[in-house]
């Protein structure tokens, strides 16, 4: 039997990371992995997502493109060569994570793995022991029970459609539902977003949510809030989803994109003694260990925050403190997220609702405005910059963006947020001129103070 000092489960984000992490440390390490190295940011997350987002920003690129003087016939959009390409690319990343990991010194055993106790851990007919062993088998997509439900597909399979639909349904109001709409929408398919609350990405600032409803309505997507889907049927026509209170909605595809679960069923983790959430993810302290000494776990699989740079973070700051000098913590503040529809949103810190909540007093400082390259367009979009400040200070609690573009933006100003910066530092930097990202540091006026 083959003995390490970490077998690491999973080779995701926060995986890989943790494996290599350790090797560096002068541990022995075994990553074990079930499917395709990389796991879901690589094959069925971030990175396929963001190809396919930029393939679906074309179009409007080649509409706009008259305004700036371009004249010829119009492009062809082809789904099986995109999908081709970016199968391609995603082999090559694959194979990229191969060698980091063998690389780094870690033995990689192909296969999916169960725990027979608290050290060791079963990969078919092998078995391998351990002094610790990582948890990071992240999650998968939830659907839920309504009749038809098989008839539905998720974001995984959505990755592989061999032709895409002409009408589509989403269902969800969170990251995935909001993004595969755009995208659905930009490769020309009718697109509809169904979402049981009355607006989309709970949990980002309302002002924020209801700018990128109004955004996503005026390009053209259909959103049905306050609705909910209670049956799905297959007719000679297509798809067709039964809306509670009757409404029938007819379509060639149904996502459903209704929120994902932790991977921890099948693992045999009861066997090891470590204890799970109410929502099924594993439960650990702040040094990512479990209820059971050996046994450690993170990335979404922990369901804290279920972002690949948190999955990294966290898996250098387990592996520096399991193997290394480090007695950290990982730092959950001011992480930075963007939901990559068309136009993006992307924040930083505190929503105005949150803000008002954990402060005293906040002032609020937005602009809307028309960005330089609307100005040749017939668009009427207006792009929202926004900043959330604590009055008794002048801190800067969160900044949001509405916008194209928003994402790299809202990466720059994390840097600030997070080092603790104060609205006037950030009125005494000199802008880039002409850009959007500008715009934030030129907010005089104070939009709203309570
Ligand atoms: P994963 O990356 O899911 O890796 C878990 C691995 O464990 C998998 O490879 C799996 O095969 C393996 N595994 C599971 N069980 C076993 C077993 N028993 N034995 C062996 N191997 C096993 N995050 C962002 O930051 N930006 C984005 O733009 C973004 N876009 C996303 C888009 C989509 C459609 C989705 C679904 C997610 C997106 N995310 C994004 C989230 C991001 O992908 C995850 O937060 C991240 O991948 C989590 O990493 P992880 O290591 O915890 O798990
Ligand atoms: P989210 O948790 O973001 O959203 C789930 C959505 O489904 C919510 O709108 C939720 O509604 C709705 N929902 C949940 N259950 C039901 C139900 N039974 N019936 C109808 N609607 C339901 O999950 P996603 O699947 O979109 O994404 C999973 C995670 O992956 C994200 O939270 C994010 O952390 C990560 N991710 C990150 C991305 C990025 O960084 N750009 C992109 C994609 C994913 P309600 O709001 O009412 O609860």
């Amino acid at each position: 039997m083959s003995e390490f000092d970490l077998i690491v489960i999973g080779g995701g984000s926060g995986g890989v990371r943790a494996a290599r992490a350790a090797a560096r440390l002068h541990a022995r390490v075994a990553l074990v992995e079930g499917g395709a190295l990389g796991g879901t940011c690589v094959n069925a997350g971030c990175i396929p997502k963001k190809l396919l987002v930029y393939a679906s920003r074309f179009r409007r690129e080649f509409e706009d493109a008259v305004a700036y003087g371009w004249r010829g016939s119009p492009a062809q959009f082809d789904w099986p060569a995109l999908i081709h390409n970016k199968d391609a690319a995603i082999r090559r990343l694959n194979d990229l994570y191969e060698r980091l990991l063998t690389g780094a010194g870690v033995s990689l055993v192909r296969g999916w793995a169960r725990l027979l106790d608290a050290h060791t851990v079963a990969v078919g007919a092998q078995s391998l022991r351990a002094r610790h062993i990582l948890i990071a088998t992240g999650g998968r997509p939830s659907v839920p029970d309504f009749p038809g439900r098989e008839l539905v597909i998720t974001s995984d399979d959505a990755f592989h459609l061999d032709q895409l639909p002409r009408r589509a349904l989403v269902v969800g109001g969170g990251y995935i539902a909001v993004e595969f709409a755009s995208i659905f929408h930009g490769l020309g398919v009718e697109t509809t977003l169904i979402h049981r609350g009355d607006s989309i990405l709970r949990g980002f600032d309302d002002e924020a949510r209801k700018h990128l409803g109004g955004a996503l309505r005026a390009r053209g997507v259909t959103l049905l809030l306050d609705s909910r889907v209670s049956a799905v049927e297959r007719g000679a026509a297509g798809l067709t989803a039964i809306l509670a209170g009757g409404r029938q909605m007819h379509a060639d595809l149904i996502l459903c994109a209704t929120g994902r679960l932790p991977n921890t069923a099948g693992l045999g983790l009861e066997r090891a003694g470590v204890e799970l959430t109410g929502s099924g993810a594993v439960q650990v302290d702040d040094g990512f260990r479990s209820s059971a000494p050996s046994i450690f776990a993170l990335g979404d699989v922990i369901d804290r925050m279920r972002l690949t740079p948190v999955a990294i973070a966290e898996a250098e700051v387990f592996a520096r403190n399991l193997f290394g000098e480090g007695r950290g913590r990982m730092d959950y503040h001011a992480v930075p997220t963007a939901v990559f529809a068309t136009p993006e949103l992307a924040s930083v810190g505190l929503s105005e609702e949150r803000a008002r909540e954990r402060h005293r007093r906040i002032k609020v400082f937005r602009s809307r405005f028309k960005p330089t390259r609307e100005l040749l367009t017939d668009s009427e979009q207006r792009v929202l910059v926004k900043l959330v400040v604590d009055a008794s200070n002048d801190r800067v609690l969160g900044a949001h963006m509405v916008g194209d573009g928003a994402a790299e933006v809202i990466q720059g100003l994390a840097i600030a947020i997070k080092c603790g910066a104060t609205k006037s530092q950030i009125d005494a930097i000199i802008g880039i001129h002409p850009t959007v990202a500008e715009e934030f540091l030129t907010l005089r006026d104070t939009a709203g103070e309570a």
